[in-house]
């Protein structure tokens, strides 16, 4: 059996290939538990695989010999022999992310551990020159893949996060209809000639907080991305909520200001206009060349256009009472808005995140204080409000569950094992 394969979609139904197929879906199996769970012996893995330990014991050196699986040794004994623990060759495949923003994209690849390689490479490619970004893109990408000495093959596959309204059903982005009106997943995936899987930049934010941040072992989160724009990742019940075509979360344009400024979406008034990191640095531009006193205008050497979000936090982290307040405005209204989603949706942590995050308790605080305005003691008393510990790191590390979710659900015995595994998982 070509086990080079043991990733890739067999189509082949025929009589013949039913043993080999049934072989390889219960590596899957165990590649799939291993990946979730680190470490187990031959005697924990037979009862999730279903299969007797002779079975066991005879794939497993199979997976040992073909190099995906390894040896960690020795654990302690339970009465009789010492069992021994067996865990994923960490660097047999790789998992390719991909964060594109408006303004930039990040990239990196992580082993089988979900470890970088390395540094996070910043490309400043810009998401509205779309043809153009693509083949940069794929440059970008080979240029990077060439230069840690990785066989593209060995890629099992790439995640992108990226902004807009992406459907779910489709896999087109409507807001960026340059991309070519044809499902991502499959356009990117011939476009770089690896499994690409792409899902909405909020979302992967909430699943790299899910699987990696203060959301980990918790069913009820939700996590805000406060940036240029405002959007919400829902985890109900331990899994992401997409809503019927993937759409869920436009948090930021619901309509906090009636009368208020037009929004990008076409609305008027959305929290977006008054709340968002793009709301800020506008309020901060039009007040401070309208003469307000602020530390911004010397950090831009008095130069208004030059005034970008990150300089109006370090200017509230100085002290700036002008910076602090803008921030606690967009707390405020941010509170109006929170207060909504936990009257509705009772969740246990809310989680900021994105780039207004970096202001810290300057803006979880306003948030927290209106907050007891805005809600009953009784139900937001189950809330707690954290600023992510991930920070901006969440996007891409959120890739690696976009491409594993994926991955282990082509083999539809896989996908609930996954499920039952990382429930059991946070159970522990
Ligand atoms: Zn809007």
């Amino acid at each position: 059996m070509d086990l080079s394969k043991l990733f890739e979609n067999n189509q082949d139904h025929s009589r013949k290939k039913n043993g080999s197929n049934r072989k390889m879906i219960l590596k899957k199996q165990i590649f799939s538990i291993l990946y979730l769970e680190s470490s187990k012996t031959i005697a924990d893995l037979c009862h999730p695989v279903n299969v007797s330990i002779p079975t066991m014991t005879r794939l497993m050196h199979e997976l040992i010999n073909e190099g995906w699986i390894v040896e960690l040794g020795a654990g302690e004994s339970r009465g009789g022999r010492k069992p021994v623990f067996y865990g994923l060759n960490p660097f047999i495949r790789y998992i390719l992310g991909i964060e594109i923003s408006r303004k930039y994209t990040r990239i990196n690849i992580f082993d089988l551990h979900n470890r970088p390689l390395g540094e996070t490479v910043q490309l400043d490619i810009e998401l509205k020159n779309a043809p153009e970004m693509l083949q940069g893109l794929k440059k970008e990408l080979d240029l990077f893949i060439k230069k840690k000495k990785i066989d593209k093959s060995k890629i099992l596959g790439a995640g992108i996060s990226i902004p807009g309204l992406l459907d779910k059903k489709t896999n087109i982005n409507y807001s960026f209809p340059n991309l070519g009106n044809l499902p991502l997943d499959s356009m990117f995936s011939e476009l770089f000639e690896i499994p690409t899987f792409v899902e909405h930049d909020t979302k992967a934010i909430a699943l790299g907080e899910l699987w990696f941040g203060l959301a980990k072992n918790r069913s009820n989160v939700l996590c805000l991305n406060i940036g240029s724009g405002i959007g919400l990742g829902m985890i109900m019940k331990g899994e992401l909520y997409q809503g019927v075509s993937g759409f869920s979360g436009e948090f930021g344009h619901i309509q906090m200001v009636p009368n208020g400024e037009l929004c990008d979406c076409g609305k008027i008034g959305c929290l977006e206009t008054v709340a968002s990191g793009t709301a800020l640095v506008s309020k901060a531009k039009k007040n401070i060349s309208e003469g307000t006193n602020s530390i911004i205008k010397k950090l831009v050497d008095g130069d208004t256009e030059k005034i970008k979000l990150p300089l109006i936090i370090q200017a509230a982290h100085q002290g700036d009472q002008f910076a602090i307040e803008l921030i606690e405005e967009s707390g405020g209204y941010l509170a109006q808005g929170i207060a909504i989603l936990i009257h509705l949706l009772n969740p246990e942590m809310i989680i900021i995140g994105g780039d207004l995050a970096d202001a810290e308790n300057l803006l979880a605080d306003p948030i927290q204080q209106k907050l007891n305005k805005y809600t009953i003691n009784r139900i937001r008393q189950d809330t707690v409000i954290h600023i992510s510990e991930l920070k901006g790191l969440a996007g891409l590390l959120g890739t690696i569950p976009v491409v594993m979710t994926n991955i282990f659900s082509q083999t539809p015995n896989i996908i609930n094992l996954n499920h039952k595994l990382v429930h059991d998982t946070r159970s522990n």
